[in-house]
């Protein structure tokens, strides 16, 4: 099995190399990653400027673009062949609720669907990396039971979640939905040398509904939670409803 690991922190992350440490069992693995962070770069591919890889180490590149553009190009000229599966992440930060619009991880896994390619996307939901690298194992024990590309659902892909705790407590896995979160003071003001006002957005403090069966309340009860996603984003219980508008041209 030939298996592509990414990320959206760059090639040099941590996360990254937990996550293709824990992947080698399963078959062949290869890392195409960005040259640096492109968190937050949602699913967006570079097309006004020319993009470049680099071999920096065996079966492994780095490419100055996203993480869509890493997906992109490993699919269609860095890899050997197609991949059986893709593994993105491990994130450094939660992908929970709405961040799965934001993030490039989830985004990386989304690419390799929409190339009809399984593929998983995993964060460790917390600021501080301080439990990452003891993931490993945990991580070796999960991976096989969740790549399996015969029995993997088509259009569908899996968004992993780690709670920010010691790996030898963690209670177990939840199967999940996608919950709400709410950012407070998640931008800032200031004004720059010139007197002109300049806006940053970032930081500030996450607060969600933790409702029960959400992946936020699945991980701030020590469980690993596992969100299957779909990329139709239609509602299609709204089809006959909009369709009733009677809407003409
Ligand atoms: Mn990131």
């Amino acid at each position: 099995m030939l298996i592509l690991c990414t990320n959206d922190d760059g090639y040099l992350a941590r996360g990254l190399k937990v996550l293709s440490e824990a992947a080698q069992p399963l078959g062949e693995v290869h890392v195409v990653a960005p040259d640096r962070e492109q968190s937050a770069t949602s699913h967006s591919l570079t097309m006004h400027v020319p993009i470049r890889a680099r071999s920096v180490g065996e079966r492994t590149h780095s490419v100055s673009g996203t993480p869509t553009d890493c997906v992109f190009l490993a699919m269609q000229e860095l890899l050997p062949r197609r991949p059986d599966f893709v593994l993105s992440g491990v994130n450094h930060g939660m992908n929970m609720g709405e961040d799965v619009l934001y993030s490039g991880t989830v985004s990386a896994a989304m690419e390799a669907t929409v190339f009809g390619v399984p593929s998983i996307a995993l964060s460790y939901a917390g600021r501080d990396a301080d439990h990452l690298e003891g993931y490993g194992e945990l991580l070796a024990r999960l991976l096989p039971q969740l790549v399996r590309p015969d029995a993997f659902p088509r259009e569908t892909l899996l968004n992993v979640n780690l709670p920010p705790i010691d790996p030898r407590d963690v209670k177990g896995v939840q199967v999940t939905r996608l919950g709400r979160r709410v950012f407070s003071d998640s931008f800032m003001k200031g004004t720059d040398p010139s007197g002109r006002p300049y806006y940053w957005i970032g930081g500030g403090t996450v607060e969600w509904a933790a409702e029960e069966g959400t992946d936020f309340h699945a991980v701030d009860a020590g469980y690993v939670s596992v969100t299957p996603l779909h990329l139709d984003l239609t509602n299609h219980a709204l089809i006959q409803g909009v369709a009733g508008w009677g809407l003409t041209v």
